[in-house]
């Protein structure tokens, strides 16, 4: 509510940002051209980027989507914010200053050695520690919406590999492994939903983002990452035909049957995709080497059970473009579309000015975040295809046209579908 109050409008003479029609040489995945051309980002340097208002917009949305299923859900967490300078005795204690291979550590005043947050447990597990004492500070659940530093061997595809990121990491605090247990299944749930409404988890009848059976590493025998199809993702994972689970090469080898209960399937197929998120059960690992405990009710002290649970956003909203565009460009799910209508002025003369004006404070007026094309010295052409480009879910057009037939026209991006109704069929529509 807020977003739309201070963030309602814009425009488009004004709006930083520069369209391009080659694709640079660097890009190959999708999302990257796109978001590169459309003028949604901006590199920096490999593995960084800068956010432009429209690719903020979106980070921004993406992120209230997030953090509304982060709280008003049964994953009732509560929202923090740690440093991401972090110090390098933290990471001595958990062995990752030596073993986090991507760590980035720099050197402060006297010497002092840090390490940029690749991840959270080395903070997290000690302010718990500060709280909790008995089983009644149990369970708790904290999260951030945070950047992380990792200094990734190869930084490519765009958003999807990044040295600095944007990561939602929810952390959850257990007194015993059942009550993870039951805590992560929820999670995984809420999980589906955020991607859904990010448009990521279906197209049409396809399906395409899958929960995935990834290794667990030293305490948990399995971690679940959740993976998108993608041609450009890094990962190769095996869908089951019968479930739709899937599992991820890493961990293909001792799994020939579909370990999904009462599954067992052996048909899989084999497909590329980026992994957005994971979910992954901690247990004791972080707890002893800071010696995290808690007082159980008879009165033992016993180590605090922990799980962990991340969403890349930037890598989000790569997978988004990867899933959702044309030959012409981005297609965004409405939920998370830099603006839901592109109010375009096709001419300049003063009638269709002046009917373009009154739709956009009209909408402004409704609560409706409309991008106004006002731009008097860009061709029709030029103004249309560059919309179908950045991928807006609506496009009004204004023009001597549509005005002789006292109408304006309504495209929807995602279908194509062209219509031309009156302007006080317009509002209806949208809401
Ligand atoms: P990957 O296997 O792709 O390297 P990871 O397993 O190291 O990722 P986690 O440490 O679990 O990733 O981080 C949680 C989430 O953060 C990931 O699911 C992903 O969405 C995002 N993420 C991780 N690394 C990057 C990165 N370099 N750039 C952008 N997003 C990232
Ligand atoms: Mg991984």
């Amino acid at each position: 509510m807020v977003f739309k109050k201070i963030y309602n409008n814009m425009l488009q003479s004004k709006l930083f940002y520069k369209t391009t029609k080659e694709t640079p040489r660097e890009a190959e995945a999708i999302s990257h051209k796109l978001l590169l051309r459309a003028g949604f980002i901006d590199q920096l340097m490999a593995g960084a980027y800068s956010f432009l208002p429209l690719g903020h917009r979106v980070i921004k949305k993406i992120e209230n989507i997030i953090r509304r299923n982060m709280i008003l859900s049964p994953v009732s967490g509560q929202e923090i914010l740690m440093p991401a300078l972090t110090p390098k005795e933290n990471w001595l204690k958990t062995g990752r200053w030596n073993n986090f291979e991507a760590l980035f550590k720099l050197k402060g005043q006297g010497d002092k050695d840090y390490a940029l947050a690749a991840t959270h447990e080395e903070v997290i597990v000690p302010l718990a520690k500060k709280i909790i004492s008995s089983y009644k500070d149990l369970p708790l659940y904290l999260f951030q919406i945070q950047t992380k530093f990792r200094n990734e061997a190869r930084a490519k595809s765009g958003l999807m590999r990044t040295r600095e990121f944007i990561m939602k990491d929810l952390y959850s605090f257990h007194v015993s492994q059942e009550d993870l247990d039951n805590y992560y299944d929820k999670v995984s749930e809420v999980y589906f939903k955020i991607f859904k409404e990010c448009g990521i988890l279906t197209k049409g009848k396809n399906r395409f983002t899958f929960k995935t059976w990834a290794s667990g590493g030293s305490f948990s025998k399995y971690s679940h990452e959740y993976q998108t199809i993608t041609e450009s993702g890094e990962d190769i994972i095996y869908i089951c035909k019968k479930c739709g689970a899937a599992i991820n090469k890493e961990i293909k080898s001792q799994m020939t049957a579909c370990p999904e209960e009462k599954c067992g399937s052996t048909d899989f197929e084999e497909k590329k995709a980026v992994e957005v998120g994971n979910i992954f059960k901690l247990g004791t690992k972080y707890s002893l080497p800071f010696d995290l405990k808690f007082r159980s009710k008879d009165g033992k002290e016993n180590p605090v059970i922990i799980g962990c649970y991340g969403i890349g956003l930037g890598r989000l909203m790569a997978a988004m473009v990867e899933v959702n565009n044309d030959d012409k460009g981005i297609i965004w799910p409405k939920e998370a579309a830099p603006f839901l209508v592109h109010l375009v002025q096709l001419e300049n003369s003063g009638k269709v000015k002046k009917a373009a004006k009154e739709i956009y404070q009209n909408l402004q007026k409704n609560n409706i975040e409309v991008l106004y094309d006002d731009r008097e010295d860009k061709s029709a052409g030029e103004k249309l295809t560059e919309a179908d480009l950045i991928g807006i879910p609506y496009r009004v057009v204004v023009s001597e046209r549509t005005l002789s037939k006292k109408s304006i026209e309504l495209k929807k991006r995602d279908s194509g579908k062209i219509n031309l109704i009156k302007e006080n069929q317009l509002l209806k529509f949208l809401n």
